[in-house]
């Protein structure tokens, strides 16, 4: 979501007239957009800003601005830590920060500005929602991560006060957009050459929008989006276990564009912590979602995220979320330790009592066991021949100069999410092709056109 934002802004302001420059040096507007899922990402941000303290007293007129979660998170507290920053400006007041930016750079004494929403633990719904404003303007391809890929946004913030999570106070309530603008956008992102679509929501599968009579869901938004000429690839994250419904496994299933890649994360395998967490299942609860999506879809990659260390996780909770990952047999798990969130139900009512050692101890336990389920379960791909959405030159191949029918490696994805590396020429990059994997490790396969 975060990196969506970031293209939607420099879409906005690169309308407006700025340019892009490489570095900070020669900028004089500088943004972060901030993430505030977890202390180690805000902390980043801080040192980040504290290295531009030497740029801005050489060059007072430079603008530096914060964006994004943890603008709405901290709002005056940054410009107590960081007096050099002039603005800033939470996800929800994206849409005028080109108005903002203007009305600062023209001020002869500079105030700080801070641009955020309504908080929602203070004021009615309605009025709340209307202050988070919103920001999907249009995008040149140059101004995306890849022309023949996109993000696209479906719904605005979070409804579910997950406990340890400050996703709904940042990003607001959860609201969909209507469908007849999402196809829209991507009937235009599919005229510009854009193969593949990831729909964005933090709860992707409670999409509903109301305002063509009856209620539209994701699986009917799919079938939408499904007609459009030119696209070939559909993917959506993030799920909501508990709205994993069989129409939209269904609609996986029918719609041939839609990748068989679902990411539904658990977070972990202890009712005790599922309940604590507020996350509104047990683990036969999920347990049996996961039977359902495999018997509707067989061969679908599904993916998790699991929290360690959460308030009074104890080592047998732990284990619990240790057998899940074993059972379940997920194509990858993206672990994280619990970082306490100032703002959330659980910072306010929960001790963070599990050790920072025994945090990172479970979560190279617990990493160990996916990445050795990773390895067995794409061992059995070698062999098989694989349609590829070439995304560019890897890496490596980067780093070397060449001419465009020169075979290079090259890098891409399967639907089901695979990296599948390659040699071929560069003039392959945005196309589908066919490639035999001949080799593999736990996270990426390595083939032949
Ligand atoms: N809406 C998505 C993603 C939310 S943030 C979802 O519900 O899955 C992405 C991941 O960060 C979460 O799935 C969770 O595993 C992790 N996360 C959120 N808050 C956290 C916290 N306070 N500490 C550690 N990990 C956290
Ligand atoms: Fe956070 Fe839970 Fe919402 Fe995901 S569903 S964003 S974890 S509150």
């Amino acid at each position: 979501m975060n990196v969506l934002d970031s293209e939607l802004i420099a879409s906005s302001l690169v309308q407006a007239g700025y340019e892009l420059v490489d570095s900070p040096r020669d900028a004089d507007t500088i943004l972060y957009n901030t993430c505030s899922v977890r202390q180690h990402a805000e902390d980043k941000i801080y040192s980040a800003l504290g290295r531009l303290r030497p740029l801005k007293e050489r060059k007072p007129q430079t603008i530096i601005g914060v964006l994004g979660c943890m603008a709405q998170k901290d709002q005056e507290l940054i410009f107590r830590r960081a007096g050099h920053v002039d603005l800033v400006v939470g996800p929800g007041q994206l849409s005028r920060l080109p108005e903002i930016l203007e009305e600062v750079a023209s001020q002869r004494h500079r105030e700080p500005r801070l641009e955020v929403s309504l908080d929602r633990m203070k004021e009615r719904r309605s009025l709340v929602e209307e202050s988070f404003t919103k920001f999907d303007p249009p995008r040149p391809s140059e101004l995306r991560s890849s022309p023949f890929q996109a993000m696209v946004r479906i719904m605005f913030g979070c409804d579910k006060f997950c406990t340890y999570c400050i996703v709904p106070k940042v990003r607001g309530p959860e609201q969909s957009r209507p469908a007849a603008e999402i196809v829209d956008e991507v009937r235009r992102l599919a005229a510009d050459g854009c193969l593949e679509v990831t729909l964005l929501g933090q709860t992707v599968n409670s999409y509903e929008d109301p305002s063509e009579g009856r209620t539209l869901r994701l699986s009917d938004l799919l079938a939408r989006l499904h007609d459009i000429d030119g696209l070939r690839r559909i993917k959506f994250v993030t799920n909501y276990p508990r709205h994993m419904t069989d129409d939209l496994l269904q609609a996986v299933r029918d719609l041939p564009k839609v990748s068989p890649y679902l990411h539904v994360p658990a977070q972990s395998g202890s009712n005790e912590q599922l309940k604590r967490m507020k996350r509104g299942y047990t683990v036969e609860y999920y347990r049996e979602m996961i039977e359902r999506i495999r018997s509707i879809l067989p061969g679908a990659a599904i993916t998790s995220d699991f929290i360690v260390g959460f308030c009074g996780e104890t080592e047998e909770d732990f284990q619990q979320s240790v057998d899940l990952v074993r059972w379940a047999r997920f194509k990858n798990s993206f672990i994280f330790k619990y970082s306490e969130r100032p703002g959330t139900k659980a910072a306010g009512t929960l001790p963070d009592d599990v050790p920072d050692e025994v945090k990172r101890q479970r979560n190279n336990e617990l990493l160990a066991v996916q990445n050795a389920i990773s390895l067995e379960d794409t061992l059995p791909l070698a062999g098989q021949d694989i349609e590829v959405l070439v995304e560019g030159p890897s890496k490596a191949a980067k780093k070397r100069a060449s001419v465009g029918d020169e075979a290079v490696q090259l890098v891409g994805r399967s639907v089901r999410d695979h990296i599948v590396v390659f040699d071929g020429p560069q003039v392959l990059v945005g196309q589908i092709m066919p490639v035999r994997i001949e080799k593999v490790d736990a996270f990426t396969l390595f083939g032949r056109l």
